[in-house]
């Protein structure tokens, strides 16, 4: 496509547009800010605040708005005019550094788990200086960070600054370590596989469930699903192709470098990976692509569905969030290096992700607990609610190698390095695809794949930076005494720390089927935690461990964890609420009025040919139809008491996952079985298989 390099980044008030449009000493103190945290200054933000509002101008933008991230997991916009009253009855277009820096939304109405008084309805928002300010719909948009009067987070990018800010001060403790006195930052970068599924708009509309809670509440399997293998990085159809096309132009303009496409297992079902980047861009960036992602859909007279689990019985979509670290000099430090030096360093790095999983286990289980992605973890298409680590043969072997060092340690030690010189640099083209890890190493990265493709990145990174801090900060706790004595007694310490994090946390390196039956029970004799449900996940969060891990880094307050642990559980109760009273709709209003008329239909038959015909199958059906109608009837009056018995219920999470989910089970059961009982022409809901193969 050779419109890219004209359109990439044209919607972006970005690093070049600044230089060329700023004045050299306010570009300087914006890069200071940007590279090095120094707090911009109010008079250079009045100029880059005129710089943004004359070049949105000149693109057409007549609104600014900030931008920001909520804990609903979706972003949210206030839009205001650059208009300004002159005095005179004229208007100018302006935009102050103050406007620019700091807004108050009135937010009362976002979820704050009791963070904000009802009374102090404003929350605040502030500049994100480090994400660049872009134009879409007319509207000049400032990434902001989000939080109530007394400064705590009510959104998911502040503790994801914070989380960079912690994970790059350990990280320059261990490089220093190793003598690398040229990287000023370590930067965890972040690429995001987002899956998504196309649906027909029209077909959509007709169905409440989808409307609603973005997935199918009932619905027959279809003749054909995904067990013909036949969609899996298919020919894309010229529909799908076209909106990718579109979906694609849109995001460049934005900046954000999608990369690669494809289709996925499910019929209906794709895939958008963008080329890596910082992760508070990569976070700011993947909202971003899933708002544009439903937008272009509807251009294209297509829903887009983000939901884990649209469609019962085939795959649903999941994020793989790309993790490594990177220096401002542009070394990546999960890349094995060529001298056991750099090796060695690598390791410990690794080490370090192996330690922090190992410990935290419970948090990253948080970070991929939702209503709907209970309905993929551990359902044979994505990994259990069990972590463990991938690493790939080779690299297990050389840690084995490592490992069974241990009685030497008392030589020399440039015996004890042996085990690593012969780390070999093309790990990368070698590690075998383990894709039922929930964390694969693969090669230069880790790839947390536990995450449903509806959630924000933040979490997980959020959680992976803050651990993995932690234990580099441990390493470096460790080692600095060692490095102060003499370059010896560091490498002596080096690999006696390595082997003993080895030892201490190998329970959660896994190579094998994480699918399978065994795995299940050989994690639960290693002593791994395993929460299938969503609902007993959350309390991690508050435990004491997690409240000192993120006060220690300064990520998140304990007054914010407690927030985000209700807030997690609201939503996961208010998402499944949603779906119960969705259903009871679809049944007393559109479901069983159908089910009804075929029945009446089939009476009416049986009673013309009676004494006449042989009425055998009408017979049948009705028999088997009233049968199910009754069944029906049954489990509906119970759902109508399971959902009054949810008000005022001490536990709601159990409540929700033992009571309501299995009510809701049974009435689909009941309700598919008609399904295929009912003639089509009377059945009032697209099927699935309308639904997942409709778009050519
Ligand atoms: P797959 O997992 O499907 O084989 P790729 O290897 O193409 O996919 O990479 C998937 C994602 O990983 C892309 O978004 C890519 O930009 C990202 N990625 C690649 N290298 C890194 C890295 N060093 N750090 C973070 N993300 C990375
Ligand atoms: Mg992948």
């Amino acid at each position: 496509m050779n419109k890219m390099p004209e359109i990439f980044g044209s919607m972006v008030f970005n690093e070049s547009v600044m230089q060329a449009r700023l004045p050299k000493d306010v570009y300087k103190a914006w890069k200071k800010t940007m590279t090095q945290n120094i707090p911009l200054q109010l008079d250079a933000a009045n100029v880059i605040a005129n710089a943004m509002k004359d070049w949105a101008v000149e693109k057409g933008a007549t609104h600014f708005t900030h931008w920001f991230q909520p804990m609903t997991g979706i972003t949210a916009e206030k839009h205001d005019s650059f208009i300004v009253p002159t005095g005179d009855g004229r208007a100018l277009m302006e935009f102050s550094g103050a406007a620019l820096v700091h807004g108050e939304p009135d937010a009362s109405s976002f979820p704050s788990g009791g963070l904000r008084a009802t009374f102090e309805a404003r929350g605040y928002t502030v500049w994100d200086v480090t994400s660049y300010a872009f134009i879409k719909d007319g509207n000049l948009f400032i990434p902001t960070a989000f939080c109530s009067y007394s400064g705590e987070a009510l959104d998911k990018k502040t503790p994801l600054l914070k989380s960079m800010q912690a994970i790059n001060i350990q990280a320059l403790r261990i490089l220093r370590l190793f003598g690398n006195t040229g990287a000023n930052a370590v930067l965890p970068m972040v690429g995001p596989e987002q899956e998504y599924f196309l649906v027909d708009k029209k077909m959509c509309a007709k169905r409440p469930d989808l409307v609603y809670s973005g997935r199918t509440l009932f619905g027959a399997r279809p003749p054909k699903g995904q067990e013909m293998d036949d969609h899996y990085y298919g020919s894309i159809k010229p529909r799908v192709a076209a909106y990718m096309e579109e979906l694609e132009e849109e995001l460049w303009k934005l900046g954000i470098f999608a990369k690669t496409k494809h289709n996925e297992a499910a019929p209906a079902q794709h895939e958008l990976a963008p080329i890596f980047c910082k992760a508070n861009i990569a976070t700011d960036h993947n909202q971003l692509t899933m708002d544009m992602m439903k937008n272009v859909a509807d251009r294209h007279g297509l829903v887009c569905l983000l939901h884990e689990k649209p469609f019962a019985g085939v795959n649903g979509s999941g994020k793989h969030n790309n993790w490594s670290l990177a220096t401002d000099t542009g070394a990546n430090l999960l890349e094995p290096g060529e001298t056991p030096h750099e090796n060695a360093q690598f390791l410990l790095f690794l080490m370090a992700v192996v330690k922090a999983v190992d410990e935290y286990q419970d948090l990253l289980r948080v970070t991929c607990a939702s209503a709907g992605n209970d309905h993929r973890l551990g359902a044979n298409e994505a990994p259990p609610a069990i972590m463990s680590v991938f690493l790939g043969d080779e690299l297990a072997e050389i840690l084995e190698a490592i490992e069974s060092k241990e009685q030497y340690e008392n030589k020399e030690h440039h015996e004890l390095e042996t085990g690593v010189t012969v780390l070999p640099h093309f790990l990368k083209d070698t590690t075998d695809r383990n894709r039922t890890s929930p964390l694969a190493f693969t090669g230069n990265k880790f790839e947390f794949r536990m995450l449903g493709s509806a959630s924000s990145i933040a979490g997980p990174n959020i959680v992976i930076n803050t651990i993995v801090a932690e234990a580099l900060r441990q390493f470096a706790d460790e080692l600095e005494p060692f490095a102060a004595i003499s370059d010896a007694d560091f490498t002596a310490r080096l690999w006696k720390l390595i082997r003993r994090v080895l030892r201490e946390h190998k329970r959660i390196i896994f190579n094998g089927d994480n699918y399978s039956d065994d795995w299940v029970a050989e994690a639960a004799r290693r002593g791994l935690s395993n929460i299938p449900d969503s609902t007993g996940s959350f309390g991690a969060l508050i435990s004491e461990k997690s409240i000192e891990l993120f006060a220690r880094h300064n990520v998140l307050r304990e007054s914010e964890l407690h927030s985000r642990c209700d807030i997690h559980l609201e939503n996961f109760c208010k998402a499944i609420n949603v779906e119960a009273y969705t259903m009871v709709e679809m049944l007393k209003g559109l479901i069983i009025p159908a089910v009804l008329e075929y029945q009446q239909t089939l009476i009416t038959l049986l009673n013309a040919k009676k004494g006449e015909f042989d009425t055998s199958l009408e017979t049948h059906l009705l028999e088997n139809i009233s049968r199910l109608s009754a069944e029906l009837l049954t489990a509906l009056t119970a759902f109508d008491e399971i959902l009054i018995g949810k008000n005022g219920h001490p536990n709601p999470g159990e409540y929700y996952s033992g009571k309501i989910i299995p009510a809701m089970q049974t009435l689909r059961e009941i309700t598919d079985k008609l399904e295929t009982l009912t003639a089509k022409k009377y059945w009032p809901l697209p099927t699935y298989g309308e639904l997942l193969h409709s778009v050519v």
